[in-house]
């Protein structure tokens, strides 16, 4: 299958072309017809698989085929026609470029809007008139209060990374966007999972989509090589640090829980001389972008980021991924690994656990259905009496509006969603943006603001400067012995898994 059997247009198949897209990705052959056709669309499908081609490419040449007369009134900021909205301003950052890149043969302008940047360059830009808007719920809201972006007239709406945008707490932001828009228009919701809230939006906004679903990276795709190295709490930077060194690897992404874990890593990292700096939600815009820029050039050895700022990080080929820190919400973990591997490359995802992290490990493989395969590391062997301590709540986890602060259990069931026959059929008179009052049994409750980017807190597991051991090698790890029962039970755990292995 080639991009041209798709119907895309001359000027896009060019742009297509120029950035060495051979053959279009899984959810581009099923979204781009469907898009095309004009239809409202479900999809369920990871960052990594080539998602924003997917939407990209049917809305410029929609767009492109039915140009509008650009008469405004004066003062007055010209209609937007295509409105996507991203949960994270490095996700929206990066939709726009991408739609920048893909219409650049095409007379279609577009922009972003995010906050924590000057609003006064993206009053000018909107007022100029802007065909796609890329935007975060928040900001868009500023702009519609200032009466600075018309949104009367948009054709089509995107929700990229729906279930994002909820786990964030925007579903009331969203819906007052919604309610902003005409009621006739073309809608496309992208989630990575389908909990009851995304169900209940999905089942209010779309009007008999056509369902697509990728293959989730976790389950089939096995270019990520996937390990645990079990080790103490204490010794996991030095452990960080050594695998840095020793495999002499320049481009790390280093997941922490926290904002204050983040800082504190990037900050020995560079005494240590390896370059690292932190991103997450209490840096500036500016410095977010700095950091995502030298890292993505290879003049930054280490990035130290939390979930949410992690979050739409688009890096080609991105070998290391490393998880200082196991994730709260299993399905994180996915997120986090998914940043390697991206669109056929292969990379490695490498979690240092400890002791206390048995039980989210537990949770993690029981996700994604396997275990992962352990591999001491010679010279950083567990303490085999070590006892688990508990993990501080992030407040992310604790915060209200999200099932009772856990996330839904992450789905396998975004198959089980897509594979419903019958897509929900909207009633007559039903407004598009208005979830139908009685059939939403998931409908979520408002005043669900719960997870801001800079509500990340809290605990950081404190790694000690540590004295260098002998030079390591790796092996595979034992069963602990347990001369102390209880307190070995826990090391043991984490050292075997406890689902059937398939590696062996
Ligand atoms: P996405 O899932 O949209 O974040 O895309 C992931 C990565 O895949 C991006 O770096 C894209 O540039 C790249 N990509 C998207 N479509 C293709 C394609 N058909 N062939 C090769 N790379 C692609």
């Amino acid at each position: 299958m080639s991009f041209k059997t798709l119907g895309l247009s001359e000027a896009i198949l060019r742009a297509v072309t120029e950035l060495g897209y051979t053959t279009p990705t899984p959810i581009q052959a099923q979204a781009i017809p469907a898009v095309l056709a004009g239809g409202d669309l479900l999809a369920g499908a990871q960052t990594g698989t080539g998602k924003t081609a997917g939407f990209t490419l049917p809305i410029l040449q929609r767009l492109s085929q039915t140009p509008v007369a650009r008469s405004h009134a004066p003062g007055k900021p010209a209609p937007v026609r295509a409105l996507i909205l991203a949960p994270t301003r490095e996700l929206a950052a990066q939709v726009q470029e991408s739609v920048a890149q893909y219409g650049k043969y095409l007379k279609l302008s577009s922009a972003t809007v995010f906050g924590g940047v000057s609003i006064v360059p993206q009053v000018k830009q909107l007022a100029r008139g802007v065909d796609i808007l890329v935007a975060t719920p928040g900001r868009l809201l500023d702009h519609m209060q200032q009466k600075t972006v018309d949104l009367s007239r948009v054709e089509i709406l995107v929700l990229d990374e729906a279930d994002r945008m909820l786990d964030m707490g925007f579903i009331r932001d969203i819906r007052r966007v919604l309610a902003a828009l005409p009621a006739k228009r073309q809608n496309l919701l992208f989630s990575a999972t389908f909990s009851d809230e995304i169900k209940a939006l999905a089942d209010g906004l779309l009007d008999r989509p056509a369902l697509i679903e990728v293959a989730r990276r976790n389950t089939t795709a096995e270019l990520i090589a996937q390990k645990i190295h079990p080790v103490d709490r204490e010794r996991k930077r030095e452990l960080l640090e050594h695998l840095i060194t020793s495999q002499n690897w320049h481009q790390v992404l280093v997941f922490t829980r926290t904002k204050h874990g983040a800082n504190r890593l990037a900050e020995q990292l560079n005494k240590s001389g390896i370059t690292a700096l932190a991103i997450h939600g209490n840096k500036s815009q500016g410095a977010r972008t700095r950091a995502l820029a030298e890292f993505k050039q290879g003049t930054l050895q280490v990035l130290v980021a939390t979930d949410i700022a992690a979050r739409g990080i688009d890096i080609d080929q991105l070998p290391h991924v490393v998880n200082f820190e196991l994730p709260e919400v299993a399905e994180d973990y996915v997120h986090r690994i998914g940043r390697t591997g991206r669109a056929g490359a292969s990379g490695e995802a490498i979690s240092l656990v400890c002791v206390d992290e048995r039980d989210l490990l537990a949770s993690i493989e029981k996700l994604i259905k396997r275990s992962l395969p352990r591999e001491v590391v010679a010279g950083f062997e567990p303490d085999p009496h070590a006892v688990a301590q508990p993990i501080r709540k992030n407040s992310r986890q604790g915060a209200p509006g999200r099932n009772g602060g856990q996330r839904a259990p992450a789905t396998p069931a975004a198959t089980q969603v897509l594979r419903i026959k019958n897509a929900p059929k909207k009633k007559a008179g039903q407004s598009a943006g208005q979830p139908g009052k009685s059939r939403a049994p998931g409908k979520p409750a408002s005043g669900q603001r719960s997870v801001p980017a800079s509500a990340e807190q809290g605990r950081a597991g404190a790694p000690k400067p540590g004295g260098g051991r002998s030079r390591a090698q790796t092996a595979q790890a034992a069963p602990s012995q347990g001369r102390r029962p209880q307190r070995a039970s826990s090391q043991a755990a984490l050292l075997t898994p406890k689902a059937k292995s398939r590696h062996g």
